[in-house]
Formats: C-alpha cells, sequence, structure tokens
C-alpha cells in the first residue's frame, strides 16, 4: 500500500500564529521577519518559514514545524530552528588545515609536513644488504637521497612547466620568431627531463632562472635581431637673424638706454619752447 502525503493540511497551515509565538521566545528581538509560507513535509507535518532580519543571517529563514495527531484539529509545535535558503551567505566548506596549504604559500621559515606516501616520490636506493656495494652506489653513483622523483612525480611536473609560463603556449612563446633549443643561453639538463626541458640564463628574459621548454621562446634569444633605426643626420645650424633674445641684464640695460634717450628728446624739446614772459 502506497501512501501519498495530502497537497496540504488547513489546521497546519493555520497555525502560523502560533508557530510564531512560540519563534518569539527563542529568537532574538527584532530578527523575525515576514511569514513565508509553509511546507507540508508529510502527513499531519508541516514547516512554517519566517523571514529572519538578522544582518548577520542575510538570506537565512526561520523553520518552525508543526504537527497534529490524526484527526486532531489542534497543531502543536516540535521545534524550530534557523537554517540557510537558496541565497544564504555561507561559510566555505570545511578543508583540513594539512590541505589548506597551496603551492606558491610556502614562506621562509615555513615546513611542510612530511607525506611517507607522497606519490611523486620514490625510494632513491634500495640497499642490498652488501656494505661495500651500497657505499659504492652512494658515494660514486651519488645515490645519497632516501627518496627521488617517480615517473608519477616526473610527468606531473613535466606538465606543469609545459603548460606554464614558460612552455611553448605561453604569449611571449607564440610571438617569438625563435625557439630556446637554438638559443645560446639555453642551458640543457641532465636527466630524464632533458629531451623536453632546459634552464634559461639569459638574465634579459622572463625566463632567466627557469626551467623552460625546447619549444618556448622569447625575444631575448641569443642570434635575433631587430633593425636599428638610422640616427637622424646632423645638419648645418639655422640661424634665425631676424629674432633677438634678450638676456635679463641686457634688458634691464637696454631699458635704461631708452629711457635716457626719451629724457634727452624731452630736454631738447623744452629748449625749443618760446619764452613766452
Ligand atoms: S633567452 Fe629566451 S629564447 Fe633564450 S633560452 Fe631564455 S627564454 Fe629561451
Amino acid at each position: 500500500m502506497t501512501v501519498t502525503t495530502p497537497k496540504t493540511d488547513a489546521v497546519l497551515l493555520a497555525a502560523s500564529d502560533l508557530a510564531r509565538s512560540v519563534l518569539e521566545d527563542v529568537a532574538e528581538p527584532g530578527t523575525i521577519g515576514a511569514h513565508l509560507g509553509m511546507d507540508l513535509l508529510q502527513e499531519r507535518l508541516g514547516m512554517h518559514w519566517f523571514e529572519c532580519t538578522s544582518p548577520g543571517y542575510r538570506g537565512w529563514r526561520w523553520g518552525v514545524s508543526v504537527a497534529r495527531v490524526s484527526r486532531a484539529k489542534v497543531a502543536t509545535v516540535c521545534e524550530t530552528n534557523l537554517l540557510p535558503g537558496p541565497d544564504a551567505v555561507l561559510a566555505p566548506e570545511w578543508l583540513p588545515y594539512a590541505d589548506r596549504l597551496a603551492p606558491g604559500d610556502l614562506g621562509a621559515g615555513d615546513v611542510l609536513p612530511f607525506r611517507p606516501d607522497d606519490p611523486n616520490l620514490e625510494a632513491g636506493f634500495e640497499a642490498t644488504g652488501e656494505e661495500d656495494v651500497d657505499q659504492m652506489a652512494f658515494f660514486e653513483l651519488g645515490l645519497g637521497r632516501p627518496r627521488v622523483l617517480s615517473a608519477e612525480g616526473r610527468e606531473v611536473a613535466a606538465s606543469r612547466w609545459y603548460d606554464g609560463d614558460h612552455g611553448p603556449t605561453a604569449e611571449i612563446a607564440t610571438k617569438a620568431t625563435a625557439h630556446c633549443t637554438t638559443c645560446g643561453y639555453f642551458l640543457p639538463m641532465a636527466g630524464a627531463l632533458r629531451a623536453t626541458f632546459g634552464v634559461c640564463a639569459n638574465e634579459w628574459s622572463p625566463s632567466d632562472g627557469r626551467v623552460v621548454s625546447l619549444d618556448h621562446g622569447c625575444g631575448a634569444h641569443s642570434e635575433t635581431d631587430m633593425d636599428h633605426p638610422e640616427p637622424m643626420p646632423i645638419g648645418e645650424p639655422i640661424v634665425d637673424e631676424f629674432a633677438v633674445d634678450l638676456e635679463p641684464a641686457e634688458r634691464a640695460n637696454r631699458d635704461a638706454e631708452d629711457r635716457d634717450v626719451e629724457d634727452r628728446g624731452e630736454e631738447s624739446h623744452g629748449s625749443d619752447d618760446p619764452v613766452t614772459d
């Protein structure tokens, strides 16, 4: 027999004032807003929703569950909740502390936790049990590290470098006219990755000191050049003979001379005046 939940319940629906009055006993005063409706959760069990107006709970809703017994005409309150709505501001998912550091976060003095099962590493040397053989391996073959990169670790690093800012798809590489593989500043690497990568040793390049792929490139390539603009020819100086530039001292002297000339002119005019007495 299948039980179908009715679409509504008139008794529970009418219990919104009861729900609000109970909520006022538990909610922070002044944080209960408008009634948002009721959801019938199952037969004779509903949830009345009220807006939460607390500024710290934007998008949250008060939920008050109400129920009634069979054939009862009175509802009763089961519990009250403050629940996030679809637009609620929520804290991010909790992340274990060990997973919170991201690549590039490490600063001076920081130490990462030891990861005995790091998939990027594998045992660097397995002792044979024969001391002479083991010592030879350590000191002549340079196998002094407990762990070295695993094939997976090499693959992950190679993909990251190749797809990054110093691989062939970087913008500077797509505009370069020649690749690192023909550049005099390209230092080949030793080991399994030498077929794909090396190190740039050009201080003029943004990749200086970085691992670059053979098909990376930049405008600082040792063999590229650009046309240098011809310097402007230096011709005969052009002298403007009609303009006069006066220095301040000369100008003052010139003004004084002009005033003398004017004064003398007035005096001479004055002596020519007829005597009127
Ligand atoms: S200078 Fe440019 S082309 Fe030369 S190795 Fe460095 S990144 Fe490559």
